[in-house]
């Protein structure tokens, strides 16, 4: 075990799963976040079976269980015709295959159950108001360098710091994230107010031109998620400016009724206009790596960034602890061992995007012929890559 802590730049899902992972090794780590308190904003997340397979080896199996929403269905819905174009079954038969459950949870009890974790660890120290602006590396060590001018030494930094990444700017120096010109808007409705007919078990995708909806419940039942996202061109990159009613109705105003019908009930929206990077190989710098959105951030189209940076997490904490004394070999090898699945999932958000959720004409219909014809066998078959393991055993 280092005499120094490893550095973590960032208390997002990441960073905190990244010093529990490590903390299950028994490595010590410090976590730098840069708000004056560790939070999450936004609503709901869909959880893949693989985020459960990393929950469990985060010590955090059971607690992650109790605050899940467990849906019966994937469901995809044509947004022009309001008719079913395919759904995936996710019951017995899934969660057998897959080992573990697909589930919805909201973004704050997910992030509080890794908190409260991190909070009980005596191998885990959490600092806030700590904005790490760059680092520095000799033989012996790492030191962050904080916007207040502090420097603080450990055996390893992880830069967890998210999509703006500032350990990725040194690191990598690939400028700006790329703007999707997707905008997305989010909202939280209570239950009673989700039209009856769709108040469905389901993670519930409507798919149109240049626009999708999704929707699903929430917190036991109280609330639905809903996000809506229109592919408008944005230019600039938004997170979580409120925008009026009126902004989100227009941009779906092309769609059948039955869809407009859920928008109508959404209030005090929120609008992201969403960003992603081009996989890179390069993830590490001696005793530097980077992981979750800051080493290979994506479109939200297969609802696996944060199920990806919780695999990172279990495998650089596996990795490190495979090479006692010598972090660079660990951290190169975690580097190899995640560069492939992660590119596979940022390629394949924006390949659904363009191909699943957003084309119009002979381009939706191919997209209609192709799905429905699809049955559970073959969905199960074309998801193993994904939830079959997790690229961590
Ligand atoms: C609309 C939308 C829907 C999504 N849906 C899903 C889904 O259903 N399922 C799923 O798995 N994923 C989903 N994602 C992706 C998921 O939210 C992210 O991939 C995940 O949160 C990334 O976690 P992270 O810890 O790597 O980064 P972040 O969550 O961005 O956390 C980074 C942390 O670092 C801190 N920080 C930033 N800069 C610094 C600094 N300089 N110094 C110190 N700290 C710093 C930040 O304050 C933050 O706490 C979605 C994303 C979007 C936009």
């Amino acid at each position: 075990m280092p005499l120094k802590p490893i550095l973590i730049a960032g208390g997002g899902i990441g960073g905190l799963a990244t010093a529990l992972a490590l903390a299950q090794k028994g490595i010590a780590s410090l976590v730098l976040e840069k708000a004056s308190a560790l939070g999450e904003i936004g609503a709901g997340i869909q959880l893949g079976p693989n985020a459960f397979h990393s929950f469990d080896r985060l010590g955090v199996g059971e607690a992650a269980r109790a605050m899940a929403v467990y849906i019966d269905q994937l469901r995809l819905m044509d947004a022009l015709t309001g008719a079913e174009i395919t759904h995936i079954d996710l019951g017995e038969t899934f969660r057998k295959r897959f080992g573990n459950p697909y589930a919805v949870v909201h973004r704050g009890d997910l992030h509080g159950v890794l908190l409260k974790a991190c909070r009980d660890n005596p191998d885990i120290e959490l600092r806030v108001k700590s904005d790490v602006t760059g680092y520095g590396q000799d033989g012996g060590g790492i030191t962050a360098h904080l916007a207040t001018g502090e420097r603080v030494e450990g055996a390893a930094l992880i830069g967890a710091d998210g999509l703006w990444s500032n350990v990725r700017r040194q690191l990598v120096g690939d400028g700006a994230p790329r703007v999707s010109g997707h905008t997305t808007y989010r909202s939280v409705i209570p239950t009673e107010q989700m039209p009856e007919d769709l108040r469905w078990n389901a993670a519930t995708l409507w798919a149109g031109p240049k626009c999708h909806i999704v929707h699903y419940p929430l917190s036991g039942w109280k609330v639905f998620n809903l996000v809506v996202t229109h592919h408008n061109a944005a230019a600039e990159p938004v997170a979580g400016k409120p925008v009026p009613d009126a902004e989100v109705h227009s941009a779906f105003a092309h769609v059948s009724e039955r869809a407009q019908t859920i928008i109508r009930h959404g209030v005090d929206w929120k609008m992201w206009v969403l960003c992603d990077r081009e996989p890179v190989e390069r993830w590490t710098d001696g005793r530097v790596a980077l992981l979750g959105d800051a080493a290979h951030p994506m479109l939200q189209y297969m609802a696996q960034g944060a199920c990806m940076a919780m695999e990172d997490a279990v495998c650089l904490a596996q990795t490190l602890a495979d090479h006692p004394g010598r972090i660079e070999a660990g951290l190169e090898a975690y580097r190899t061992r995640r560069l492939l699945r992660t590119t596979r999932v940022q390629l394949m958000s924006r390949a659904m995007g363009e191909h699943v959720y957003h084309p119009e004409g002979p381009h939706a219909a191919l997209r209609n012929a192709i799905m429905s014809a699809k049955s559970q066998d073959e969905w199960y078959e074309t998801l193993d890559w994904l939830y079959g393991g997790s690229g961590l055993d």
